[in-house]
Parts: structure tokens; C-alpha cells; sequence
């Protein structure tokens, strides 16, 4: 089947029809982009910084790019300029990195945090603890250029659904609890990402306001 065909199927099967999509296009060929921009998609998420740099210059400058993965410290900079929004800001360190290039460029950076929800210990993200202290912190309330919208996990891979539903369901009420906290300016929680081409109409019924998909739009990936 065609992006195109695919991209109508993902979204008829949306159960919550306002909820964004994010087309994961890691490892596929630019020609993929083109056609699912062409279908309407303007947010593309990637997961290598080498590739979303190279893509990038080659895509329509109202593209939107998502960096979806876990992203090192050291190579924040070269995405800094052009990223729309930067799901995977999984410790405090790389929260910091974010904001002192933006300072560099002058540029607020739009970010999520990225929690730990899953079983599976090779997961990334902020568990609990770590993102509590983190927030009641000096060194965060410092902080002058990065801008946290939201939320971001991923549910384990596994068949068992009313697991990944109580993932999802975790996560979600971290969400609502952390919006009813006094919380800095340049922390406004609005979106939440979370659901992927396995579990996102389950993300849905639970709060998802963004989901990550890639396999059930532009077809199996190939990593050789
Ligand atoms: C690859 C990836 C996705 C998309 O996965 P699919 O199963 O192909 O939809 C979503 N989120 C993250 C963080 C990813 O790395």
C-alpha cells in the first residue's frame, strides 16, 4: 500500500480526532517525506541527529521536525536551529545542554519530558523521584531558554493491552498532577506524546494529544 492509503487508514482509525500526528520517518528515503508531505503531513519525526540534519535542507521550510529519540548531549547543537520539538529530554543534564544553545542562537527550544513509564529497564526517561527534584531545583527555575509543553513515554512492547493501558494511564495522571502544580512560566503543559504504530488508539482513549507514527504510515523499517 501507498503513504497516502495508509496515511487515510492511521487517521479514520483515530479515536481521538484532534490529536496530532507525528510521522516517524527514521531510516526512510526522502521521496517517503515528500509523499507524505504532499498528503498533508507537515510534523516528521526522527530519531538520529546525523539524519534529521541531513533531511532537513531537502524538505519544504514549513516542515516540522520532531526529534523523537534519546539524543545525546554533545549533539544538541546542531539541531538547535531548525527543531520544532524535542520529545526524548530524558535527564536534567540534557535539559540543561538544550537551553545553553539556545542561548547561544537567541532561541527558545520547545521540549518534552520524557518519563519512564515502561517495564523494561532500557527505556529512557525521568522517573518520578528525579523529575520532582528536578523541578523544585534553583538550577531549574534558571533556566531562560527552553520551553517544556508537555510529557513523553513509551509503554512496553508487549501483546498484553491492559498493561500498556495502565502505562499510558500512569502517565497521563503525572500529567494532570503537574498541571495543577505552581509551576515556572516556561513550563506549560499542553501536549502529551505518547502512543506509537502498536498502541496509539489505546494512547488515545487515554490522553494522548500527540502520536508517534511510523511503521503503520511509511511501511516495516529496514536497518541494515
Ligand atoms: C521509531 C519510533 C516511533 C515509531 O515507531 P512505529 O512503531 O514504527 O510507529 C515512535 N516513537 C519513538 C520514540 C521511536 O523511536
Amino acid at each position: 500500500m501507498d503513504i497516502k492509503t495508509n496515511l487515510t487508514q492511521v487517521l479514520k482509525s483515530f479515536k481521538n480526532p484532534e490529536c496530532k500526528l507525528i510521522a516517524v520517518s527514521k531510516t526512510k528515503p526522502i521521496e517517503d517525506l515528500r509523499e507524505a508531505y504532499a498528503a498533508g503531513i507537515r510534523d516528521f519525526g526522527e530519531n538520529k541527529v546525523q539524519e534529521i540534519q541531513a533531511k532537513q535542507p531537502q524538505m519544504p521550510a514549513d516542515t516540522r521536525w520532531h526529534m523523537i529519540g534519546h539524543l545525546q548531549s554533545n549533539k544538541v547543537k546542531y539541531i538547535a536551529p531548525f527543531v520544532h520539538l524535542i520529545h526524548g529530554v530524558d535527564s536534567f543534564k540534557l535539559l540543561k545542554e538544550i537551553d545553553k544553545q539556545g542561548k547561544k542562537i537567541n532561541r527558545v527550544i520547545p521540549v518534552l519530558l520524557q518519563i519512564h513509564i515502561a517495564e523494561e529497564e532500557t527505556k529512557f526517561g525521568f522517573d518520578q523521584t528525579e523529575l520532582e527534584e528536578m523541578l523544585i531545583s534553583e538550577e531549574f527555575l534558571q533556566l531562560t531558554h527552553v520551553q517544556i509543553k508537555g510529557l513523553m513515554g513509551m509503554a512496553t512492547f508487549t501483546e498484553n493491552e491492559s498493561q500498556i493501558r495502565k502505562e499510558f494511564n500512569g502517565l497521563k495522571q503525572l500529567f494532570e498532577s503537574l498541571k495543577s502544580k505552581a509551576l515556572p512560566a516556561f513550563v506549560q503543559l499542553e501536549e502529551l506524546s505518547m502512543g506509537m504504530s502498536g498502541d496509539y488508539q489505546i494512547a488515545q482513549e487515554e490522553g494522548s494529544t500527540m502520536v508517534r507514527i511510523g511503521s503503520a504510515i511509511f511501511g516495516a523499517r529496514n536497518y541494515n
